[in-house]
């Protein structure tokens, strides 16, 4: 249970999938494998080898993953893996179009509404894909052997780089990249420019557009080119006037 002086100030919302071997991993890839290690009969605890892709379940991308000299996990600095958090909703267009794209509109309306982007922001695609998860042929958007799946447009992503100080991006998808989109033109542009992402993230229903605080806190594994992370955020109560 949390300190009462923690849960008068704010909330905690766990933006992470479990992982588990009947978890949907990414097409071409392989489930995560779990074997039994030690033994309470033989070595008197219990533990287990895991078998899985950097890039399964709610995970980190780092620049390495498509950057030659990019940063890997653990040269990310912890600083950065954290911030202020906006939420970029395209949901309703999502439910219709699973081929759906946060456009530069998107950024731009928010910013409208909201004021400038907070520094070195953490902004989050939310498209409502993460209630497929648990159905791994809907949550890739799967049609006769295509996979569709909504992403940020290169458009978007070319105006963080070139606009703005954002310094990680996020989705409730497998990837930052729609599904139709040839060769990761997505994840070559941000990480490229040495930024980082998240992926498949969960529960961002429960976040307000502005306002919270995300952390991904990622295992410091050496020369990873992306981790699973629990990601959590939190988010300040209102105060009652
Ligand atoms: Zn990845």
């Amino acid at each position: 249970m949390l300190s009462p002086v923690f849960t008068a100030a704010c909330q905690v919302i766990d933006l992470s999938h479990a992982y588990s071997a009947a978890a949907p991993h990414y097409p071409g890839d392989r489930p995560i494998e779990r074997r039994q290690a030690g033994t309470r009969a033989r070595d008197g605890f219990l533990d287990y080898r895991l078998d899985m892709a950097e890039h399964c379940g709610t995970h980190l991308d780092a620049p390495l993953h498509f950057a030659e000299n990019g940063l890997a996990v653990d040269e990310i600095p912890l600083t950065q893996l954290m911030g202020p958090l906006v939420v970029i909703d395209i949901s309703a267009r999502a439910q219709h179009d699973p081929d759906a794209q946060i456009e530069v509109s998107d950024i731009t309306g928010w910013t409208n509404r909201q004021g400038a982007l907070p520094s070195a922001a953490i902004l989050v695609m939310r498209s409502g894909w993460s209630r497929r998860w648990h159905d791994a042929a809907r949550y890739f958007g799967s049609v006769n052997g295509s996979h569709h799946s909504p992403g940020w447009s290169l458009a978007a992503i070319t105006h963080l780089i070139e606009k703005t100080d954002v310094v990680g991006i996020g989705v409730d998808t497998a990837s930052i990249d729609p599904f139709i989109a040839a060769d990761f033109p997505v994840h070559r542009a941000w990480l490229g420019a040495g930024r980082w992402a998240l992926e498949n993230l969960s529960g961002l229903e429960q976040l307000p557009e502005q306002g919270g605080w995300l952390v991904a806190a990622v295992a410091r594994i050496t020369g990873a080119t992306g981790f699973p992370a629990r990601v959590f955020a939190f988010v300040p109560n209102q105060k009652k006037p």
